[in-house]
């Protein structure tokens, strides 16, 4: 794995939050997306070398919503950079996690991702992501 390319926030309302991040990083967001497979709008940041995604439910089954019932709004998952996503995931698998989908799928920010359950990683929803 290489560095962390972005950390994800799950956020009730995309639009004040892009307001408040916006004002704390003193930057605009300079990308909007949704995900329609996901049922998540995302919005990105860069801080310096940093990059912060924000998610915002579009429906009431999506993932992100499930979340901030559970725990409310806050961070959501950290991702890394990989090179081979196929070949890190077989590499995990190997080493005892557990991958919520095995085939990486289309993400956000012209990305494959795949991400590891939080039960394997101490709670902490890890995401795998390689350039497209
Ligand atoms: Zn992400």
């Amino acid at each position: 794995m290489n560095k962390i390319e972005h950390i994800g926030i799950a956020v009730k309302d995309l639009k004040s939050s892009n307001i408040l991040f916006e004002k704390l990083l003193g930057v605009a967001h300079y990308k909007e997306e949704e995900v329609l497979a996901e049922g998540v709008k995302t919005s990105f940041f860069k801080s310096g070398p940093n990059k912060i995604e924000l998610l915002e439910a579009t429906n009431p089954d999506s993932p992100i919503a499930k979340f901030l019932d559970k725990k409310g709004e806050g961070v959501h998952h950290i991702a890394f950079a990989v090179e081979d996503i196929v070949a890190e995931i077989a590499r995990l698998k190997q080493e005892g996690f557990t991958v919520l989908n095995e085939t990486p799928k289309k993400g956000a920010d012209n990305k494959l991702v795949a991400f590891l359950h939080p039960k394997t990683t101490n709670g902490v929803l890890i995401e795998l992501c390689q350039e497209i």
